[in-house]
């Protein structure tokens, strides 16, 4: 029997993480395991399916720390370094694999990892045991399996970033969307009817990229899904004090947590 479907938050950090490097601030030096933050990346599992949102830095960590071993693709949300640079610990997961992995993007964040890793993407084969990928670009609509993906672009400063939605037989209907300054009104009406909302919510104070935590409310008060969770946070924010002045039904995401949907 294959599992329950399920949405891991691999990371919930900004793009330093939390604690940040130098740091002696109260969060920082928590002892609450909530408060430790690696930078934001997700796994979605759906019967014997598992995808992977973005390959961030921390990786490696996130994948030993969750015991996950294979991936049947890889959806990226834009090209920020936070959010691609783990690609080389894509390479455990090719060895496991007979077909290259598919990587889903915008062309933007495909040409940005065929610029970073290019050889990669050579055709050459030139480093056996390099990861092998598949390059799909996203221009609307897509299937992994049974899960229907649907790209929400939003804007993110100068970024394009797609926040996605997931959609499939018997599982609560998720939006994943951890980078976000602006959701344009045609991505909203993507948006409708949802059971989880995963969205940016990096801080109180005004950001010029990101939503604070009061523009995060502000969309999540307008479409009113069944429940919410803040991610992408930064070290100005305590996990339990943020979480006890949030309205019922929004929450606090931390890496590990584990929603089954
Ligand atoms: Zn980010
Ligand atoms: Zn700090
Ligand atoms: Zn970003």
């Amino acid at each position: 029997m294959a599992a329950k479907p399920s949405f891991t938050f691999l990371g919930t950090g900004t793009s330093v993480g939390v604690p940040v490097i130098g740091c002696g601030c109260e969060v920082c030096v928590s002892k609450d395991p909530c408060n430790k933050r690696t930078r934001s990346s997700a796994l979605l599992r759906y019967g014997e399916l598992s995808l992977l949102i973005d390959s961030g830095p921390d990786l490696r960590e996130q994948s030993l720390r969750e015991g996950f071993k294979s991936l049947d693709a890889v959806i990226y949300t834009h090209e920020h370094v936070d959010h691609v640079v783990g690609f080389d610990e894509l390479r455990a997961f090719c060895w496991r694999r007979k077909d290259p992995l598919p990587l889903y993007a915008s062309r933007e964040t495909l040409a940005a990892l065929e610029r970073m890793f290019r050889w990669a993407f050579s055709n050459e084969n030139k480093y056996k045991g390099y990861v092998r990928p598949e390059a799909r670009v996203i221009e609307g609509p897509f299937e992994v399996g049974d899960v229907q993906i649907t790209p929400l672009p939003v804007e993110h400063g100068a970024v394009k970033v797609n926040g996605y939605r997931f959609d499939a037989p018997e599982m609560k209907s998720i939006v994943y969307m951890p980078d976000v300054k602006r959701i344009p009104e045609s991505t909203l009406e993507l948006m409708q009817e949802l059971d989880v909302l995963v969205i940016d919510a990096l801080r109180d104070q005004e950001h010029a990229t990101h939503f604070t935590t009061a523009e995060a409310l502000g969309i999540i008060d307008l479409l009113q899904p069944k429940q919410a969770w803040l991610t992408h946070l930064s070290h100005e924010n305590e996990h339990t004090k943020l979480e006890q002045g949030l309205p019922k039904g929004v929450l606090v995401a931390h890496d590990g947590l584990v929603l089954d949907l």
